[in-house]
């Protein structure tokens, strides 16, 4: 089918809702799409937009609002923050406490509570964004000392390129990471949230326990 036409969307985004269990959540990644297309999966059943970008997001969201929830998915600069609070109902990539202090701070104004993922850099890859998983109790301890966040669990990318079994290992350690945190039962955090697993490796990462996929490529088609 031409990778161009909104029925290609829908066709995929049906078949995978087909394919994933009800206990593991789709989240639509979105970047580089038209609004158009994200609005043609969201007829075939997409409830999660996954964004990277803030102005990306801002049109899309202006277009479409808020008939489904936002998921911010990339790199949060804390210069963005006042706009990001003002579209998403979820932040995934929270790496530092500066961010998180920030986030607190605006979603306060708004008289919200942010639900956030720690984005975890289970490979240790140094040009990853993402904490270091041996770093991520600390932070874990801090978020649910800010009044105006929830920490909901914990998002990690892993290797993107190559056989999805080699992201099973920082998949597993994530998971473990995650079992870890819920087992102190920090005050105020809501641990439901595993965010793992993309286009090549999301098989893998619902058999490590993830309980949210993010997919592009396999909704939308391959970027240009
Ligand atoms: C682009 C992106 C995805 C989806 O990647 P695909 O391989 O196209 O499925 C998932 N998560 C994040 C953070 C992304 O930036």
């Amino acid at each position: 089918m031409n990778t161009d036409s909104l029925e290609y969307i829908r066709e995929n985004v049906k078949a995978i809702l087909q394919e994933l269990t009800p206990s593991v959540e789709l989240v639509a990644a979105a970047k580089q799409q038209t609004p158009e297309k994200i609005m043609a999966a969201i007829e075939a059943g997409v409830k999660i937009i996954g964004e990277n970008y803030i102005q990306e997001a801002l049109a899309a969201y202006q277009v479409i609002g808020h008939q489904v929830s936002w998921s911010f998915i990339g790199h949060l600069q804390k210069n963005k923050v006042k706009k990001a609070v003002q579209i998403f109902d979820m932040i995934e990539t929270l790496d530092s406490l500066e961010l998180a202090e920030e986030i607190n701070k605006k979603v306060a104004l708004q008289g919200r509570i942010m639900p956030v993922l720690i984005e975890v850099n289970s490979g240790h890859e140094p040009q990853k964004f993402g904490v270091l998983p041996e770093k991520v109790e600390e932070l874990a301890r801090s978020i649910v000392g800010l009044p105006n966040l929830k920490l909901s669990g914990l998002m990690t990318m892993g290797p993107a390129e190559g056989n999805p079994e080699e992201a099973r290992p920082f998949f597993r350690l994530t998971k473990q990471l995650f079992n870890y945190l819920q087992s102190l039962n920090l005050p105020g955090a809501e641990l439901h949230v595993l965010s793992m697993g993309m286009t090549n490796s999301y098989r893998v990462a619902i058999e490590e326990g993830a309980t949210r996929v993010r997919l592009g490529t396999k909704l939308f088609g391959p970027r240009r």
